[in-house]
């Protein structure tokens, strides 16, 4: 498989060099050439398969000749194995023809962990066998530092520092990254903003000398690596529900795009799926996009759903190379437009086009809370913010209420506590395997707002085996 780039101006890559890449020298994001295809017959072939054995069978198409099938079994049977639930994304029925997979049930409690637990381990893979180190520069509002320290804790072939802002993120979000102490995890609390830190870390990929001194990769969720681990949940729920039979509706609650895009790719590879719906909370460009054909940045505002608020959904790039037909170049024109402007409007036919797959609807802070108390009092499930929102959005928005529609649930109530106890009364628990999680002992250094100082803490912290 090789990929190419949104942007059509950048090398053809294979999945190896795309995985320690991340974006394409062009500005744009890889994609593979053509999408792999399942018949109906391979499709049915996933019933009563396991969640390892759908993500052997999905994945393999994508990673090409990067390591046998054996090996990639051995490494996603790894993966999973210490997912506290035997289903590993269990799908609960709430309501007639309605459905929520939870996808929380890895060690930080958020889907992210599935994606980045398998990019943990097959970093690790591909740098073992290239004898090669890798410097991981992220940073985090919250949920995605954690997924990804946990992913590369004790992985030799890898240091990963990861900036936070001092103060801004939740304790339950802080605690996960600060009590992880192997030697190659470096949390850097920075005295500013989330912003900050994340031009630091533009700054750090734009700093040639020093890119290339520590061997910088990104865990971001440009990752093409991440999209192919999310791939998996949809054809999961698909033979769960009887597809190719039966089609099937998504609603996902969306911030960089990069989990309703994986529908996507699972719906081009032959999943027959009617309906995506994007749940947003006020940061809510795309369903104004979905509405209007306009995209147009306005500016983030904090919510109770903190992993959403986001104003530029990096992934909507790859989607818009598949609205365009695969126009590299006028992808390029269309985003540099945007750029520039902070606002670009769409043709008819191609918002038409968007609007034949896609739905969207978003909610505020109040909307969300009453949402989780709703969902207890008919149910008995409690559920966290975002997944709230998913579910909302797709109940407001299907078109079709005897196709089966599946929310995905995409955190624990317990990494968002003060929200669900404000909504429902009921304060959520952390599992078990976690219920010390207050009690553990924090690592963490705090550094300015300055990119020298942080620069200087990287270099003077790397492994041996990362050391200039
Ligand atoms: C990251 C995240 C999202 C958004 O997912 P995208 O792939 O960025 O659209 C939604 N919910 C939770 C809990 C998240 O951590």
């Amino acid at each position: 498989m090789k990929y190419v780039s949104t942007r059509g101006r950048a090398p053809v890559l294979s999945f190896e060099e795309v995985l320690l890449t991340g974006l394409a020298r062009d500005g744009g994001l890889y994609v593979p050439e053509c999408w792999p295809r399942f018949s109906a017959d391979d499709i049915r072939g996933f019933q009563g398969l396991s969640y390892t054995e759908t993500a052997v069978r999905v994945m393999a198409p994508f990673l090409g000749d990067i390591m046998t099938e054996d090996a990639l079994a051995d490494l996603v049977e790894d993966t999973y194995a210490n997912f506290d639930h035997p289903d590993v994304a269990p799908l609960k029925k709430l309501g007639e023809a309605e459905w929520i997979m939870e996808l929380f049930h890895g060690p930080t409690l958020a889907f992210k962990d599935y994606a980045l637990q398998f990019l943990g381990r097959l970093f690790g893979y591909v740098l073992e066998k290239r004898g090669e180190h890798l410097t991981i520069v992220g940073a985090t509002s919250g949920d995605t530092g954690s997924a990804a320290i946990e992913g590369c804790r004790g992985r030799d072939a890898i240091d990963i520092f990861i900036l936070h802002p001092e103060g801004r993120v939740t304790e339950v979000q802080r605690r996960q990254m600060t009590t992880v102490h192997e030697p190659n995890v470096h949390n850097i609390a920075v005295q500013g903003t989330f912003d900050d830190c994340q031009d630091m870390v533009k700054a750090m990929f734009n700093d040639q000398a020093f890119r290339d001194r520590c061997r910088l990769s990104a865990v971001n969720s440009i990752n093409w690596a991440r999209i192919v681990a999310q791939i998996v949940f949809y054809f999961r729920a698909g033979a769960q529900l009887g597809a190719p039979e039966t089609p099937l509706c998504f609603t996902v609650p969306t911030g960089n795009f990069g989990n309703v895009f994986a529908g996507y790719v699972a719906r081009e590879m032959g999943l027959p799926v009617e309906q995506f719906i994007v749940g947003a909370n006020r940061n809510d460009i795309l369903t104004r996009f979905f509405l209007s054909g306009r995209l147009e940045i306005t500016g983030v505002v904090p919510t109770i759903s903190p992993s959403m608020d986001i104003q530029v959904s990096s992934n909507f790039e790859r989607m818009l190379f598949e609205l365009i037909d695969r126009d590299g170049l006028r992808v390029a024109e269309t985003m540099d437009r945007f750029r520039e402007q902070g606002a670009f409007s769409f043709e008819p036919d191609l918002l038409a086009k968007a609007r034949s797959l896609f739905d969207s609807d978003s909610f505020d802070d109040d909307e969300t809370k009453a949402v989780i108390r709703t969902i207890y009092e008919e149910t008995g499930e409690l559920i966290d913010p975002h997944s709230a929102i998913g579910l909302a959005a797709g109940r407001n928005k299907r078109r079709n209420r005897n196709i089966p529609m599946v929310a995905m649930a995409t955190a624990h109530p317990a990494k968002f506590p003060q929200a669900v106890e404000e909504a429902s009364g009921i304060h959520p628990e952390l599992p078990e395997n976690m219920a010390d999680l207050y009690e553990r002992k924090e690592h963490f250094t705090v550094l300015s707002n300055d990119l020298a100082e942080v620069q200087s803490f990287i270099l003077d912290n790397l492994s041996e085996r990362g050391a200039p």
